[in-house]
């Protein structure tokens, strides 16, 4: 029998690499350790006197749990994460070696910006930058097998200010949201709040495969997909994968990463298996949202370092194989307040619930408005081939509420405000059951792109391998907006006297009538809803570029310059590294699809036409009938063989071709003949691949791929 080792338990070594709270009171002078609480939770600015003293406690904490250096730690626009080491020690005057880490060390770095895209903001003779500290984001230790690295949490910007990164964004968003929210409160009457925080939470799916099998695609290797291969016949696929046992392989895999991550402070809640053969999700406990966005960075971080160590190959790409599921990153969030009290939760109290039905159908409004910022947020290369398939949403954005709730919000869109405000006498909205109505409504709709949940909204439309900050800001920005327009209409009915609670339901009333055309609460796969949302003027893009295109819809720009949340010149420099990054990706995927025929198949198909051949010949010796079914099955193969060597000469001069065009064309040029040659040459391969002999075979295929036992 198997030796079971002990390991230590998650609730002794949770949190341990983190500074947080706990760690900072048993290391801080108290009135610093108050200063800097409060500057986090917002309620105070942060004295810059308390810096020195900061770094100082950080830097004994951190070398006390064996770091030996510290780090900026900060996502640039291209949404990986960077850092920047920097030794504790160094010598002083005389050569003695001497530990520090000063207040200004921690409070701002100079990482050289040159490196790092910027969408033409600046040119590479100016590319500096700095990073500055986010005290509102914990730092930690990242462990490695010689010591260990301070992270500190940071935003990375131009010297002119500008961004450089996607937090800055993401901050702005929080701020533009927190403020609206709080003054709705206010405007109900709840005079206590402190503030208001979103709080978020991210299901990460990923697909695990056996590393040295992975290891031998180019594909895979270069870009995390499948080029070419075909998908094993139904009969052989396991359906039963779903909610089954997690393979003992990858049960280990995902204990020592949930160990890791517990000890940096983040608590992955969920894990199972996912609806494709090797396929998984992790959930982590959701958070206020900037840290949730820095801990997804992290659990993406921990979970590529911990499947090299398990001789796994961890892919997050969005659709890893041609026919099966992809991979998403189902965002889910709300908005809580300083009493805890989450903002999207029906309650039995009616008062309440109006509350939460104003924040409900401000987010709705958003939506309806500004779609299209949602919709460009999710058009990354990898979704290309995802929405609208195998259990993910279409690209098109709508709003699924719910049987309950879209049945009150109707009620109230057909009541009366003339007279008699509904929230007394016209309509019996079932306002006060809410919470056993919403318990029943068990119909939750997969196919929508953002759903209410319960008590929070889910956006399903991001990719698995997506930096998290970027829908979250698209979210929050739009929930911004539509909080703006609610509060407009709803302070002038205050201010003419009007009850709040009656005003807030004449409100949502008029605000529902608004955005109507965004709520959607059929099956979102069905042609009817294609022509339905056609008619109401939803589809925004059909294809990735021009999904990017609509971060420049003039009214988003408006709406995000006049929340503070993207300048106009920000908003065109980051749209310039998100196309750049779509042709790049698919043009390594052109480069690499060349390659693996010429290296692999072509000599692959060479091998069983030789072999075929032979043991034809002798067979015509053997007086046998139909060997020219034989014959017609190697000039088959040859066939595919000529096939392949001209597309793939034509995929090369297309690429070199395409070079030349504009950026904005050359996206387009992409997707309209490129992407449709890539697929046809992928046809053709997949055609012959099962008529080649295991001992030919280029590749690993699908079905060696997709089986995880060693
Ligand atoms: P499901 O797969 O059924 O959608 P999961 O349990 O896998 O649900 O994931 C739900 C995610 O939503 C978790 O990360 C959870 O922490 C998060 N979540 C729950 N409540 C909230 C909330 N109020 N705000 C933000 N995220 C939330
Ligand atoms: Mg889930």
């Amino acid at each position: 029998m198997q030796e079971i080792k002990e390991f230590p338990k998650m609730r002794e070594i949770y949190g341990s690499l983190v500074f947080d709270p706990k760690a900072m009171k048993q290391r801080l002078p108290r009135d610093v350790y108050e200063n800097l609480v409060g500057a986090i939770e917002g309620r105070q600015k942060m004295d810059s006197g308390i810096a020195d003293t900061v770094a100082l406690a950080m830097k004994d904490w951190a070398v006390s749990k064996g770091a030996s250096h510290w780090a900026h730690w900060f996502h640039p626009l291209t949404e990986l994460t960077a850092e920047k080491h920097t030794a504790f020690v160094t010598a002083d005057d005389n050569g003695f070696p001497l530990e520090t880490f000063r207040g200004e060390d921690l409070m701002q770095s100079e990482p050289d910006a040159s490196s790092f895209p910027s969408g033409g903001t600046r040119s590479t003779f100016e590319a500096r930058g700095y990073s500055a500290w986010d005290p509102t984001s914990p730092a930690f230790i990242i462990k490695s097998p010689k010591g260990g690295t301070l992270c500190i949490p940071s935003v990375f910007l131009a010297y002119d200010g500008s961004p450089l990164d996607l937090k800055t964004y993401l901050l702005r968003s929080m701020e533009a949201v927190e403020s609206r929210a709080l003054k709705m409160l206010k405007l109900f009457g709840n005079r206590g709040v402190r503030y208001v925080r979103a709080t978020v939470g991210g299901e990460q799916e990923f697909f695990l495969l056996d590393r040295p099998r992975a290891q031998k695609r180019t594909d895979i290797r270069f870009c995390g997909r499948t080029l070419l291969g075909s998908p094993p016949p139904r009969d052989q696929k396991m359906e039963d994968h779903y909610f089954g046992s997690i393979p003992t392989r990858v049960l280990a895999y995902m204990e020592d990463v949930q160990r890791d991550l517990a000890r940096l402070g983040v608590d992955l809640a969920t894990r199972h298996n996912e609806v494709a053969r090797c396929q998984f999700e992790f959930a982590p406990n959701f958070t206020e949202a900037n840290l949730s966005c820095d801990q997804n960075q992290l659990i993406m971080e921990t979970m590529r370092k911990m499947a090299h160590q398990h001789e796994l190959r961890l892919l997050f790409h969005e659709k890893p194989f041609m026919d099966m599921n992809g991979s998403g990153k189902h965002i889910n969030f709300s908005l809580q307040d300083s009493e805890g009290r989450n903002l999207l939760k029906p309650s039995s109290n009616h008062r309440k619930n109006v509350i939460f039905l104003s924040f409900l159908s401000s987010f709705v409004m958003g939506v309806a408005d500004y779609s299209g910022l949602l919709h460009a947020s999710v058009s990354t290369p990898g979704n290309m081939y995802r929405l609208g398939g195998h259990e993910a949403p279409p690209s098109i954005i709508s709003v699924y509420l719910g049987q309950a709730i879209d049945r009150i919000i109707k009620e109230i869109e057909d009541g009366n405000c003339d007279g008699d405000m509904p929230a007394k006498n016209t309509v019996d909205i079932g306002l006060s059951k809410l919470p056993e109505i919403i318990a029943f409504d068990s119909d939750r709709n997969r196919t929508s792109p953002i759903a209410f949940t319960g008590n929070k909204f889910e956006f399903r439309a991001p990719g698995a391998s997506q930096a998290m900050a970027v829908p979250v800001t698209a979210i929050l920005s739009v929930w911004a907006a539509g909080l703006e327009k609610f509060i407009n209409i709803f302070e002038e009915r205050i201010n003419k006297g009007e009850d709040a609670i009656d005003a807030a339901l004449c409100t949502i009333r008029e605000i529902s009538q608004m955005n109507r055309k965004i709520r959607f609460e059929g099956d979102a796969y069905s042609a009817e809803w294609h022509a339905e949302a056609e008619r109401r003027g939803i589809v925004k893009a059909r294809t990735i570029p021009e999904g990017i295109d609509l971060f420049l819809e003039p009214k988003t720009l408006d709406m995000l310059e006049e929340m503070g949340i993207f300048k106009k010149k920000e908003m065109e420099s980051f749209y310039v590294i998100r196309m750049e990054s779509f042709v790049k990706n698919v043009e390594i995927e052109m480069s690499v699809l060349r390659d693996m025929i010429w290296e692999g198949i072509l000599p692959a198909l060479s091998k069983q036409i030789i072999l075929e051949k032979a043991s034809c010949s002798s067979a015509e010796g053997c007086d046998l009938e139909g060997l020219d079914a034989w014959k017609g099955h190697i000039a088959k193969l040859a066939k595919a063989k000529l096939d392949l060597m001209e597309k793939t000469k034509e995929l090369v001069e297309m690429k070199e071709r395409m070079a030349k065009l504009s950026l904005r064309k050359h996206a387009d040029a992409l997707v309209e003949d490129a992407v449709p040659l890539m697929a046809e040459i992928r046809k053709i391969s997949d055609s012959v691949e099962i008529y080649i002999s295991s001992d030919n075979m280029a590749y690993p295929n699908y079905r060696s791929l997709l089986s995880l036992s060693a």
